[in-house]
């Protein structure tokens, strides 16, 4: 990809529903071309994190007021793990880890649908993707963050796939107390308050390239996404 590198710079958002494999698909092209890569969930997560950890979440009600008013409290940042991943900080402490885990899953879309915690991310993030050069991905990254992004891709596949992927991964880690369906229901909920919030509702961008990716191994998604970048930058130049 050398000679892809030294070409004119795009911006790359890759958005889609929940455990559609977005960030894996994102990471490989980010590295593959030698662009930078934000996992703007990741960000979502962190804030909700902060909101369980500070008592600011009761069932499924969370105290927007105090966590809008505590916003300029919350630092995420985006740091090297000794073997190169992008970890994710919180106020000074790692919690790559934890924000992965079910506790805030389940209510992070719930902190997700806040309109100023969205203007909040969305500014950072915007900032981030400045100098082009990014592979981003979330719900709304070609539709609000970057809706002038020169490569947009709409990542779908179905809930039982999705569902499955995520409960091998979490299998995969340690969390034996988790069922099936209650990562089923997760992803469906998690679905449905992403496609019907008011503030950056996820949903495909008019340009969008679709991918489903229920019958694809990850090489020839891979492939797919890499022909059409070399396409797209070609036709920048
Ligand atoms: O991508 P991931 O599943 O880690 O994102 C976690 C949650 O963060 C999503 O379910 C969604 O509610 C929210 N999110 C969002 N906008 C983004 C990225 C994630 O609302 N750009």
């Amino acid at each position: 990809m050398n000679g892809v590198m030294r070409e004119k710079k795009i911006i790359v958002a890759i958005d889609g529903y929940s455990s559609t494999g977005k960030s894996t698909m994102a990471k490989w092209l980010a590295r593959e071309v030698g662009y930078g890569y934000v996992d703007t969930g990741a960000m979502y997560r962190a804030v909700a994190l902060f909101a369980l950890d500070n008592g600011l979440i009761d069932g499924d009600t969370v105290n927007e007021a105090e966590l809008v008013r505590r916003l300029p409290e919350i630092s995420i940042c985006f740091r090297p793990s000794p073997d190169g991943r992008n970890e994710v900080w919180l106020n000074g402490r790692n919690v790559e880890t934890e924000i992965r885990s079910m506790r805030v899953s389940d209510k992070v879309s719930l902190v997700a649908a806040i309109t100023p915690v969205r203007r909040d991310m969305v500014r950072q993030q915007q900032a981030m993707g400045k100098e082009k050069g990014i592979v981003m991905d979330g719900r709304d990254i070609g539709t609000m963050v970057f809706p002038q992004a020169e490569m947009k891709v709409f990542v779908t596949a179905t809930a039982q796939v999705r569902a499955r992927r995520r409960y091998d991964e979490l299998r995969a880690k340690g969390d034996t107390d988790v069922t099936f369906d209650e990562v089923l229901n997760n992803v469906i909920e998690r679905d449905r308050i992403d496609t019907t919030r008011q503030e950056g509702p996820l949903r495909q961008a008019d340009d969008a390239i679709v991918l489903d990716n229920s019958n694809l191994t990850i090489d020839e998604q891979n492939e797919c996404l890499l022909a059409w970048f070399k396409k797209i930058v070609d036709q920048c130049q």
